[in-house]
Order: C-alpha cells, then sequence, then structure tokens
C-alpha cells in the first residue's frame, strides 16, 4: 500500500511514517500543504493520511483539490481538532474518515485497512478473481483452493493488478505504487520484471492459466 503522510508535527509524522513502513507500507510524507499539493498532482497514492492544521494553510485544501481534479485517493483526516464542524466538512468534501489526535497507531491501521478496502473492493474482505480467492485481513491468497505463497511486494503486485485489471499498467505506475520515492534511485525497471516473472510462475503453477500479458515498450495487463 502506498501511503502519503501529510502532518507537520515532526514525531508524530515519523512515528507513523516507521510504523507504515515496518507494516510493509510506502510512506512518503509532506510537512506542509504546499509540498503535499505538489507530491499529489504528480503521485498516486492508496490513502492519504491529513492532518488539518498546518503551517502554510488548512488541510481541507487538500480534498478540495482532490476533488476538482477527479482523483480518487482515500483521505483519512488525522487532527486535533475535535470540533464537529470540522468532521462534517471533512467527511463533506470527500474524507472517507476521521481521527482525532491523540489516537492509537493501531486504531489508525485499522480504520485505514477499512477505508482503502471498501474503496477499492467493495465492502467485502474476501476477494475473488477468477479462481484467485484473497483474504484481504489475512493476507491470504488461493488459487483453486490451494494456498499461494506470495512475498510482500508480491502479495501488493498482485493486489493492485486485480484492481487494475484489464488495463494496461505502465513498468513505471508498477514502480511507483510499489516503491515509491525509492524508485528514483533505481536506474532501471529489471526488478519489476523479476517480481511479475515470480508472480506469473507462482499463478501459472497452481491455475494453469497466464493472467500477464506483457505490452511491449509500455508495461503488462492482467485479465
Ligand atoms: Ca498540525
Amino acid at each position: 500500500m502506498k501511503l502519503l503522510i501529510v502532518e507537520d508535527e515532526q514525531t508524530l509524522r515519523s512515528t507513523i511514517e516507521k510504523y507504515f513502513t515496518e507494516e510493509g507500507s510506502v510512506c512518503e510524507v509532506a510537512e506542509n500543504l504546499n509540498t503535499a499539493l505538489k507530491k499529489i498532482a504528480v503521485y498516486e497514492y492508496d490513502c492519504i493520511l491529513l492532518d488539518i492544521g498546518l503551517p502554510d494553510g488548512d488541510g481541507f485544501a487538500i480534498l478540495e483539490y482532490l476533488r476538482s481534479s477527479g482523483k480518487n485517493e482515500c483521505v483519512l483526516i488525522i487532527s486535533a481538532r475535535n470540533s464537529l464542524d470540522d468532521k462534517i466538512k471533512g467527511l463533506n468534501i470527500g474524507a472517507d474518515d476521521y481521527i482525532t489526535k491523540p489516537f492509537h497507531l493501531a486504531e489508525l491501521k485499522a480504520r485505514l485497512m477499512a477505508i482503502v478496502r471498501r474503496k477499492t473492493f467493495g465492502s467485502n474482505s474476501i476477494l475473488n478473481y477468477n479462481e484467485i480467492s484473497i483474504d484481504l485481513l489475512g493476507r491470504n491468497v488461493t488459487v483453486n483452493d490451494n494456498m499461494m505463497v506470495l512475498t510482500k511486494k508480491e502479495y501488493d503486485m498482485l493486489l493492485y493488478f486485480i484492481a487494475n485489471k484489464g488495463k494496461v499498467i505502465s513498468k513505471n505506475a508498477i514502480a511507483e505504487h510499489l516503491w515509491g520515492d525509492e524508485m528514483d534511485m533505481l536506474d532501471s525497471f529489471d526488478f519489476i520484471y523479476t517480481h511479475i516473472k515470480n508472480l506469473r510462475k507462482k499463478l501459472m503453477e497452481l491455475s494453469g492459466k497466464d493472467f500477464f500479458a506483457t505490452i511491449y515498450g509500455i508495461g503488462y495487463k492482467f485479465a
């Protein structure tokens, strides 16, 4: 999962970043409104954790930007403000949920997983695609009722492909989704090819089918 953490309190920002990075997510951070808007304009995220009180403006501006540009990122507002007006305003202009500081990281994670799951795959925690069945809570994948053992990146990649089934996905989009800022340090996409090759092979072994089509010069299509 790829997250953007918009929070000006350095300690809280680092704590959240460390927690979700250890959980296997790709985290990017913004300490103010301007940086956050620049990142959102260029990159895509599964979820934005959004503080409302920022030094250079109001976090609501991000919700307004997302809505006006037709972007579909999940937004979980994290704010010290506990007024009902702010909660209602946030939810009205497109936030998916709202958590008030201070909070437990485990609760933040549970809320975040719930909204990402709901938005991406509907309310069901079991995702079925042909003979593939994914338990989104337990992160277990079965193919024709046989357990498929996947690495974290392969699992994230499979979910990403299923969420975008039938579309051509560029290598760049895959790299950005699964590696975030780190990909700037990688000078080739060979590593993506390796991950896809392994995932493809595991799926073929259990299903007898090849779900991936290579679109030369562009990327891949999952169908
Ligand atoms: Ca703040």
